[in-house]
C-alpha cells in the first residue's frame, strides 16, 4: 500500500490540493492533477501545465524604486494546456461530469513505484447509463517532452453513440492572488497562441510570451481502439478532436502530447516536436507504463527509505521523494522551484532551497542530478556577477535571492537580496558535492570558480573591526529578522566558504598545477588575495552571549522584546500574514531555522553545550512559519539527544503536503520540506556528515520504530544502512571497499561481508 497515494474526495479545497498532490513530473514537464473534463461550473481549479524555466518578463511595480532594486522579473507561465478530455454519451449527449449524475467508487491513486497517476469512477449519467472510466496519465522519465492520458471507457448498462472530445488550448492563464505575498499578485495573461493547425492526424499549437518571447509547442495525436468517424476542428487558439463511435465494449483512448521549447530545442523548436512524435509513435501506452517502472525501479534502489510497522509515515516519505524526483530540473536551465512543477507559488522562482534543503538528497542518492544542479548555478554566475558590481561590490558574485534565469526577482529586499547568504548556500553545496565525490575535475572546471568569486564577495562586504572581521547589513534565513549585522549564520558560512575557497586552490595547485595556473589567470587569483580570504575567514566574529552561552542571531538580537507568544491567536499564524514586518522585526521572534540551521551545518564551529543552550533558546521563540523549519530542529533535537522532540519535529515534515498542514498546498508542494523529511532521517536520526574527514553515522532510533533502512551513494559506492532497535547493520551493495566512521570509530566496508554493531545508547552517542 505504500507505493500508492491514494484520494476519493471530491469537495472543493481537497480538490484544489489533490491538483498539487497528483501533479506528475519529470524535472522539465510538469502537469498538475486536473480532471480531463473540469469541475462542476462554481468551483475553482487551478488548472496547470509547466515547463520548468520557461518564464516570461514582468515589470516590478513600485510604489517607490530606489536604485538597484530589479526593474523587472521572471514568472513562469502556464502552458499550453493538453489536458482536457470530454466524453458524450447517448444520442442527447450526456456529458460526463462529476457534478452530474451519480457516482461510486471513485478513487484516485499515485503509483509512486509505476510513476503514473490513476483515477477511476463508475458514473451513472442523469438519464441512468451507466459506465465505468478509468483516466492514467504519465509524464515520461524517459522522454523528457511527453506527457500520456489513456482513458479506459467500460460500459456497464449503456451501449450506444459516445463522442469523445479532446483539445489542445492555447488560451492559457496563470492563477493570481492579490491577498497572498507567496502567489503572484497579477499579471495572469501571459502567453499568445502564435500559430495552430494540423498536420495529418497530428494537432499542434505555438504559445509565445509576452516580453521574454519565448515560444512553446504542443503537438498531440490520438489513438483509439474503436472505428470511429473522427474530425480535427481549428477554432481560435485550440484544435478540438472529435470522435464519434458506438460503445459496446471496451474502448481505449489515449492522448499523446509533446512539449518543446526555444529554451531547449532553439528555432526548429516545432519540428523537433513533430519529430520526436515520430519517433515515440511505436510506443503504447503499457509501453511507455514499462519504462517508467524501470526507471522508478533504480531510483528507489538508492533513494527508498524505510521505516518499518507505520504505513503513514512510510507514504509520507516515498511521497516527498517521489515529487523531489519529478522536480529536479535536469539542464543548465532550470533547477528546482520552491513548489517544484506542482503549482505556481512563488512563481516558479528557484530559492536556497534547492542548496540546503534538496540538494543533500541528490548529492547522497543520485549524484549525476545533484551534479546537473549545480551546472545550473554555474551557468548564472555572469549574472550574479553583475549583480556583484550593481551592488556597489568590485568583486565577486552575489548570487540572486530569487530567481528563474540569473537575475534578482525579488522586489522586497529585505528579505529578498539581503540575504546574501545564499551565496554561501551555494558554495557549501559545492563543497558537499566534492567531499562526497571527490571529483577533482569538476572542482578546476566549476567549483573552485563559484567558490572565489562568492569568497570574494564576503571579503567586499565584510570589514574588520576591532581585530575581528564583520559582515553588516544582511538578513540571515529567519525573515522576521531583517537587515542586521553579524549574523551568526551568514558569519559562519561565509567563514566556511573563504576557507574553502583557499582550499579548493590548494587542491588545485596539487592536483593540475597547469590547470589550476590557467583559472589563477582567468580570474586574477594571486596569492595575496588568497591569504586575505584566509585571514578574514581566521578572524570572522561569530557572536556569542557570554551570560546565556549561546550564540545570538545577530548584533542586537538579544536587545529586542520577546514576542509575545501568550498573547497571539492561533489565527494570527502565519505572522507574516497578520502584521506589518516592521511589528515583526521590533521582537525577538523566529520564522525558521537560523542559528540553528548553521549550527547543523557547521557543527564544529561551537561545543555542543552552546548548541544546545541555543537550540533551547531558539526553540521558545520560532514559530515554523516557514516549512523550512521543523525539519532543522528535527535534525538537532536528535543531536542534542532529545529523540522524541526529534520525532515530534519529523512527524510535522512527513505528511506536511498530504495533510495540507500549512494550508497552501493547493499552490503546490513545498519541497525544501520534502528534502527536510530526508534529512530529519538520514542526518538526524541516523546522524549522517560528510566532512573533509569522510562519512560518519552515528544512529539512533525513534522510541516508536523498530526498525528503519536506507542506502547512500558515496564515491561511488551504494552503502545500505539498516538501524534497528538493538543494532546497526551496514552493507556495500555496489563498489569497491571503503572506510567510515561509526560512532567515531573507524569501519571497513568489503563487498563479501555485511557489518553489524550494536547500537549506542544515547549517553554514548553525545
Ligand atoms: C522562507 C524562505 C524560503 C522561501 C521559499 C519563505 O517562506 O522563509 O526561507 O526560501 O519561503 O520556499
Amino acid at each position: 500500500m505504500t507505493w500508492k497515494i491514494t484520494n476519493s474526495d471530491v469537495s472543493q479545497p481537497e480538490l484544489l490540493n489533490m491538483e498539487s498532490i497528483f501533479a506528475l513530473g519529470n524535472g522539465y514537464l510538469g502537469v498538475r492533477g486536473n480532471f480531463e473534463e473540469g469541475y462542476g461550473e462554481q468551483m475553482t481549479s487551478i488548472r496547470g501545465t509547466y515547463l520548468n524555466a520557461f518564464h516570461d518578463v514582468i515589470e516590478v511595480p513600485y510604489g517607490e524604486k530606489l536604485f538597484a532594486f530589479p526593474e523587472t522579473q521572471q514568472k513562469l507561465v502556464n502552458n499550453i494546456d493538453a489536458q482536457t478530455v470530454l466524453i458524450y454519451f447517448g444520442e442527447e449527449e450526456e456529458p460526463f461530469r462529476l457534478d452530474q449524475g451519480t457516482f461510486t467508487n471513485f478513487q484516485r491513486t499515485l503509483h509512486m513505484d509505476q510513476g503514473f497517476s490513476e483515477r477511476s469512477v463508475h458514473w451513472t449519467s442523469p438519464s441512468g447509463k451507466e459506465v465505468r472510466l478509468t483516466f492514467r496519465r504519465l509524464v515520461s522519465f524517459t522522454h523528457r517532452e511527453l506527457f500520456a492520458i489513456h482513458l479506459k471507457l467500460e460500459p456497464i448498462n449503456f451501449s450506444g453513440p459516445v463522442k469523445i472530445v479532446s483539445t489542445l488550448n492555447g488560451n492559457v492563464k496563470n492563477y493570481t492572488n492579490p491577498n497572498d505575498p507567496r502567489v503572484g499578485a497579477g499579471h495572469a495573461e501571459r502567453m499568445t497562441v502564435v500559430d495552430n493547425g494540423m498536420r495529418g492526424q497530428s494537432s499542434y499549437v505555438v504559445d509565445e510570451t509576452m516580453v521574454s518571447k519565448m515560444r512553446a509547442a504542443c503537438v498531440t495525436r490520438h489513438q483509439l481502439t474503436a472505428d470511429a468517424a473522427i474530425t480535427l476542428d481549428t477554432k481560435p487558439g485550440e484544435i478540438v478532436y472529435t470522435a464519434k463511435f458506438a460503445l459496446n465494449d471496451t474502448v481505449e483512448f489515449t492522448k499523446f502530447n509533446v512539449y518543446t521549447d526555444t529554451l531547449r530545442h532553439g528555432e526548429g523548436f516545432l519540428e523537433q516536436a513533430f519529430d520526436l512524435h515520430e519517433r515515440l509513435s511505436n510506443l503504447s501506452f503499457s509501453d511507455l507504463l514499462a519504462e517508467q517502472t524501470a526507471y522508478l525501479n533504480d531510483y528507489w534502489k538508492s533513494a527508498d527509505v524505510i521505516i518499518q510497522n507505520d504505513d503513514q509515515l512510510q507514504e509520507g516519505i516515498r511521497f516527498n521523494l517521489y515529487q523531489l524526483l519529478q522536480s529536479a530540473g535536469r539542464d543548465k536551465y532550470s533547477n528546482i522551484a520552491a513548489k517544484g512543477l506542482s503549482g505556481e507559488g512563488y512563481e516558479g522562482h528557484y530559492f536556497w532551497d534547492t542548496e540546503i534543503y534538496m540538494f543533500p538528497v541528490f548529492l547522497m542518492t543520485q549524484p549525476e542530478l545533484a551534479r546537473r544542479l549545480l551546472l545550473y548555478r554555474y551557468s548564472i554566475l555572469d549574472d550574479a556577477r553583475a549583480r556583484a558590481r550593481e551592488m556597489g561590490h568590485r568583486k565577486g558574485a552575489l548570487f540572486p535571492w530569487r530567481t528563474i534565469s540569473g537575475t534578482e526577482c525579488s522586489s522586497f529586499f529585505p528579505s529578498g537580496t539581503a540575504q546574501y547568504h545564499i551565496s554561501a548556500d551555494i558554495a557549501y553545496s559545492y563543497v558537499q558535492y566534492y567531499l562526497a565525490t571527490q571529483d577533482r575535475d569538476f572542482l578546476l572546471n566549476y567549483g573552485a570558480e563559484v567558490l572565489i568569486e562568492t569568497a570574494r564577495l564576503w571579503a567586499e562586504i565584510g570589514h574588520e573591526y576591532n581585530g575581528a572581521f564583520h559582515i553588516d547589513e544582511v538578513t540571515g534565513p529567519d525573515e522576521y529578522t531583517c537587515c542586521v549585522n553579524n549574523n551568526y549564520y551568514t558569519n559562519a558560512m561565509a567563514k566556511h566558504n573563504l576557507k574553502w575557497a583557499a582550499k579548493s586552490c590548494a587542491i588545485l595547485k596539487d592536483y593540475d598545477p597547469a590547470g589550476y595556473q590557467a583559472l589563477c589567470e582567468k580570474l586574477g587569483v594571486t596569492d595575496d588575495e588568497i591569504a586575505a580570504w584566509e585571514a578574514a575567514a581566521a578572524a570572522m566574529f561569530l557572536p556569542y552571549d557570554e551570560a546565556l552561552g549561546i550564540n545570538p542571531q545577530d548584533d542586537t538580537f538579544l536587545r529586542k522584546a520577546v514576542w509575545d507568544f501568550a498573547n497571539t491567536p492561533k489565527e494570527n499564524y502565519p505572522l507574516l500574514l497578520h502584521y506589518h514586518p516592521l511589528t515583526i522585526y521590533r521582537y525577538q521572534v523566529c520564522k525558521q531555522a537560523d542559528t540553528v540551521l548553521a549550527h547543523f551545518l557547521l557543527e564544529d564551529e561551537q561545543s555542543l553545550e552552546t548548541i544546545r543552550r541555543s537550540y533551547d533558546y531558539y526553540e521558545r521563540i520560532t514559530t515554523h512559519d516557514s516549512s523550512l523549519s521543523s525539519c532543522i530542529f528535527s535534525i538537532m533535537a536528535a543531536k542534542i539527544g532529545n529523540l522524541d522532540k526529534a520525532y515530534e519535529y519529523f512527524i510535522e515534515t512527513a505528511r506536511l503536503d498530504l495533510d495540507n498542514t500549512h494550508g497552501n498546498t493547493k499552490d503546490g508542494l513545498h519541497l525544501a520540506n520534502m528534502g527536510g523529511t530526508w534529512m530529519s532521517i538520514v542526518y538526524g536520526f541516523a546522524g549522517m556528515r560528510l566532512k573533509e574527514s569522510g562519512l560518519s553515522l552515528t544512529p539512533a532510533i525513534p522510541r516508536d520504530w523498530e526498525q528503519y533502512a536506507f542506502r547512500l551513494t558515496f564515491r561511488d559506492r551504494l552503502i545500505s544502512v539498516r538501524i534497528g532497535k538493538e543494532d546497526v547493520n551496514l552493507e556495500l551493495i555496489e563498489g569497491e571497499g571503503i572506510d567510515i566512521q561509526l560512532y567515531g570509530k573507524t569501519v571497513t566496508l568489503d563487498r563479501d561481508r555485511a557489518v553489524s554493531r550494536p547500537l549506542a545508547t544515547l549517553e554514548l552517542q553525545i
